[in-house]
């Protein structure tokens, strides 16, 4: 999953931001990449990957026939025939470090009624493209395989392979798909040096960006359950603890007091250094000035809870399950807990205060949880192209470091020494991010089509011949 929320709200893999020029956004683009680009990304939304239960295949599919009409050799790989993931390298007869391109395949599940257009239709209109993945993170996959494409059919003579990865499974901690791939067929990856993935964001207010922030590390993902049993019953007359849900109302009450104190690590105070020079109020005064000791007041009072979250760990309660009527009493009551913490953290210690809240009856499993990672150098050849890609992309604009809130498939490649880059080469307005994991996600067709020639710029200085 990513976050596309500009830190301004927050950040977690891409984030794009909004529109206005002169060409009229809903009459798409007049270059034949982009307009291709952009039936695809339609094609593409259209294909239902809701994860659960991901059913990738079906977006695999659609990806290996658009390489194979290029004549590249894409196969789909995985052990569940339902989940295949897409793997495709164009060799460069060179010893450099490949570059992968990375997009997960899955969705997150919509609430097709609370959507003001049909989800998986891949709607245009009013400016924008419609549909669950259009931000995240379907849009960066096609720009990621126009891209590829794209050297193909130039006939470019490659300084290094170039890896197409498209995976199943991300949003749910990417056990059936990155990380299964990795262990399970290390020599796919041979040589390789560096991926771009989701990830980073773009602070843009209407059209201009200020800020683009390429992710060089993020939280460290714990996602927990925890069941209460004990016996059914009547709902008049209840024991004294309230039953399963009683206790498991206590509990979590509890879990959400365990204290979460704010802290500098290193990589956070680098990167809101460096975003705070692209702003010229408050924020950004905090932003440049932040250190130890924080001064958690002027904090709490002047930054969002985007940028907040990168100060402490977070707690959040997303599911209550248990019950069945109002006059009985369930015999059993579960939550689930997601919690990231901060990039140097350990999983232990968290995981032993929430366990500490749990009466007699109550268990706790572990759904997923991270270790921490090196953060990517930004002191490559290729952060220095996406710096120049994406400062030359938008007169005035920064370009700095981040940190993400959220987590991403990128963990395995950096656990691993390979440097994993998130980037947002879309901007987003603020109220555009907001659709990411929520209803009408939807990207502005004009932004797409500009980030669709920013990848192709990215990756041909990167991997074509040396224009230094
Ligand atoms: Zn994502």
């Amino acid at each position: 999953m990513h976050s596309l929320r500009p830190l301004g709200l927050l950040a977690l893999s891409c984030c794009l931001l909004a529109p206005l020029g002169c060409r009229r956004a809903a009459a798409g683009s007049g270059d034949p990449v982009e307009r291709e680009a952009e039936d695809a990304l339609v094609s593409y939304l259209r294909i239902d990957t809701s994860n659960p239960p991901g059913n990738e295949t079906s977006g695999a599919r659609f990806l290996q026939q658009l390489l194979i009409k290029d004549g590249i050799d894409a196969k789909l790989i995985g052990s569940d025939p339902k989940r295949q993931s897409v793997y495709a390298r164009l060799a460069s007869g060179t010893n450099e470090k490949a570059l992968i391109l990375l997009h997960h395949i899955d969705v997150v599940p919509v609430v097709a009624s609370e959507w003001t257009k049909p989800p998986f239709a891949g709607v245009r209109s009013g400016g924008y493209i419609w549909g669950r993945g259009a931000l995240d993170i379907k849009s960066l996959g096609i720009a990621e395989l126009m891209a590829f494409v794209d050297l193909r059919r130039r006939h470019v003579t490659l300084r290094r392979d170039v890896i197409f990865l498209a995976v199943a499974d991300e949003e749910l901690g990417g056990t059936n798909g990155c990380r299964a791939i990795l262990e399970q067929h290390p020599e796919l990856f041979a040589n390789a040096g560096f991926v771009l993935n989701e990830g980073g964001y773009n602070e843009t207010i209407v059209d201009h960006v200020s800020f683009w922030g390429i992710e060089v590390q993020a939280k460290v993902p714990l996602w927990l359950r925890i069941t209460m049993k004990g016996s059914a019953g009547h709902a008049a007359s209840p024991p004294d603890d309230g039953g399963t849900l009683g206790k498991l109302v206590h509990a979590l009450d509890e879990i959400s007091r365990i204290p979460t104190p704010y802290r500098l690590t290193p990589s956070v105070a680098r990167s809101f250094h460096e975003a705070g020079k692209a702003r010229h109020d408050e924020r950004g005064e905090v932003l440049r000035g932040i250190a130890e000791p924080l001064d958690v007041a002027k904090i709490e009072r002047v930054l969002s809870p985007g940028y907040r979250s990168l100060l402490h760990d977070t707690i959040a309660i997303t599911r209550v399950d248990g019950g069945s009527a109002i006059n009985v009493l369930p015999a059993n009551a579960s939550a689930d807990i997601d919690i990231r913490l901060l990039p140097d953290q350990t999983a232990d210690a968290m995981t032993a205060k929430v366990k500490e809240t749990l009466p007699a009856g109550g268990e706790l499993q572990v759904l997923l949880a991270g270790q921490p990672v090196p953060e990517s150098s930004s002191d490559t050849e290729l952060f220095r192209i996406l710096s120049w890609s994406l400062r030359n992309a938008e007169a005035g604009s920064i370009v700095g470091t981040a940190v993400g809130s959220g987590t991403s498939d990128s963990r395995y490649f950096r656990a691993r020494g390979i440097v994993a880059y998130g980037i947002a080469p879309f901007k987003v307005n603020y109220y555009d991010a907001d659709t990411v994991h929520a209803n009408d996600e939807r990207i502005r067709t004009r932004f797409f089509a500009e980030g669709v020639r920013l990848m192709r710029t990215i990756v041909t200085r990167f991997c074509g011949p040396d224009a230094r």
